[in-house]
């Protein structure tokens, strides 16, 4: 029925205390209720992992059981408005798979290791096109689930109330088995950069928001830059294969962190291995501005696998929302936040932080754009010494600015920041969960800790 994979993980290189006493790779969805109902053989908390690329515990162990959806794997059925398939699925194969027949979800993350199960029940936040689409969660019109009690339930899209509570709910509320997710056929999309200093950011802010597409922001704070990364769905345009694309990647994704990485583990004054990393962002500049005359693609194109292995990607980041209407006056305190943190700890983080446009969406109780529209900040890193410390104050920075975290991609969060982001919305949460598992068959200790 399932397989033991191992007994007993700890922490892993990243950092991330875990900690099961077992882990299982389960193969079909109706052994779940099974390990459900078996305390004894199957110890509490019974925690349920997908890729495992969530950058904080919300997977987290404790002494349970961590049962790995790997094996649910199959794509079950193509419509030509939906596509079914189970909870194991990586987003990245089904994204292929739907490109293959002409189709694409309507928001398309830049990382092919997401779980279609993670997708169904987490934060995860997409530069938007629109209003009620800017989380992957809102693609998902039905979710299959097995109760903590071991009944299987389906949720539609018709039971909103319901939906919204299940798209974030971390595993606290059940185990997804099967997802159905929105398609629309293939769009090209038609790609700017615009590179700006704070002062032209904040003097364009209103035409660059009010003008048509998904933005993604690339922030400097060290050079006074914003690349401004405009994305416009246009069904007219001739794909281009410039191959700026990958480049732009490439520089982004993998030479920055990766070089970051070695100065910051060889290069021991923080003088010199500034200067370096200003080096680096000057390349990418260069880089940037060859591709500023736009570039037409399709989005699966910009999806880029990660390793299986999660912890081997070196890549992090940590990641808060802030209203729309106050983002370049936030913008300006990061600036000064990190040049401040800098001259006291001479820590300053190695990669540019990225930013995306969220239009309004209450498709999930715990969306970040739940009250509004609002923009991403996400400080990046290769993970050097002294980055775990910034994010502890960047954290209290971001709180205090009116910031809304996550539960899976915010680093080092403390329960007076989800007390003061969501509220009432935590407490609504809260009495759900613990009428629908009494016993916290489904409870880690992180959730205790953040949710009660
Ligand atoms: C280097 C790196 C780059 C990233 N880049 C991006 C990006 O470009 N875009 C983006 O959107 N995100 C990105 N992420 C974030 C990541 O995609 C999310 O944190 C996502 O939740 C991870 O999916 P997963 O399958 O690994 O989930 P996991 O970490 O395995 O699980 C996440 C949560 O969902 C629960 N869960 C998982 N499956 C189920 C299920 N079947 N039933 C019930 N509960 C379940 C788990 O218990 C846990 O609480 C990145 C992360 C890293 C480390």
């Amino acid at each position: 029925m399932v397989s033991k994979v191992t007994r007993s993980p700890g922490a892993d290189s990243s950092g991330i205390y875990r900690r099961p006493r077992l882990v299982l790779k389960v193969k079909r969805f109706e052994d779940i209720p099974i390990l459900l109902g078996k305390n004894k053989s199957y110890p509490t908390p019974i925690r349920i992992v997908g890729a495992d690329y969530s950058q904080t515990r919300c997977v987290g162990g404790d002494g349970g059981t961590t049962v790995d959806t790997g094996g649910l794997d199959k794509i079950l059925e193509f419509g030509e408005t939906s596509v079914r398939a189970q909870a194991g699925v990586r987003v990245g194969t089904l994204v292929r798979a739907l490109a293959e027949r002409g189709l694409e979800l309507p928001l398309t993350p830049e990382i092919g290791q997401i779980s279609l199960g993670a997708v169904a029940v987490t934060t995860l936040p997409q530069a938007s096109y629109g209003a009620g689409m800017a989380q992957l969660s809102s693609c998902v019109t039905e979710i299959k689930l097995i109760t903590p009690q071991g009944k299987q339930m389906t949720v539609t899209e018709r039971d909103r109330d319901l939906m919204r509570v299940l798209r974030s709910s971390f595993g606290l509320l059940g185990v997804v088995h099967e997802v159905e997710l929105r398609v629309r056929p293939l769009t090209p999309v038609k790609i700017d950069y615009q590179v700006l200093t704070l002062k032209e950011f904040s003097g364009r802010f209103t035409s660059i928001v009010q003008a048509p597409g998904a933005l993604r922001l690339h922030i400097s704070p060290f050079t006074d830059k914003i690349t401004v990364e405009r994305r416009t769905l246009d069904e007219t345009a001739s794909v281009s294969r410039s191959g700026i694309w990958q480049v732009r990647n490439s520089v982004m994704r993998n030479v920055l962190p990766a070089f970051g990485s070695t100065v910051g583990s060889v290069l021991a004054a923080p003088g010199l291995r500034n200067a370096m990393l200003s080096g680096v962002q000057r390349a990418l500049r260069a880089t940037l501005d060859r591709a500023a005359r736009g570039v037409v693609l399709y989005a699966h194109e910009w999806m880029r696998d990660m390793p299986n292995e999660a912890w081997k990607a070196r890549h992090t980041y940590s990641l808060w929302a802030f209203p729309q209407a106050d983002y370049p006056k936030m913008l300006a305190e990061y600036f000064n936040f990190c040049k401040s943190y800098y001259k006291e700890h001479r820590y300053r983080s190695n990669v540019v932080s990225g930013a995306s446009r969220l239009h309004q969406d209450r498709g999930s109780l715990f969306s970040v754009s739940y009250t509004g529209p609002m923009f991403t900040l996400e400080p990046s890193s290769s993970g050097d010494s002294g980055w775990d410390d910034f994010l502890i104050d960047f954290n209290d920075f971001a709180s205090a600015l009116g910031g809304t975290p996550t539960f899976n991609q915010t680093r080092a969060l403390q329960v007076e920041h989800v007390t003061k982001s969501f509220g009432e919305r935590a407490k609504l949460f809260r009495a759900l969960r613990q009428r629908t598992d009494p016993l916290n068959r489904l409870r880690n200790g992180y959730f205790a800790y953040l949710l009660g």
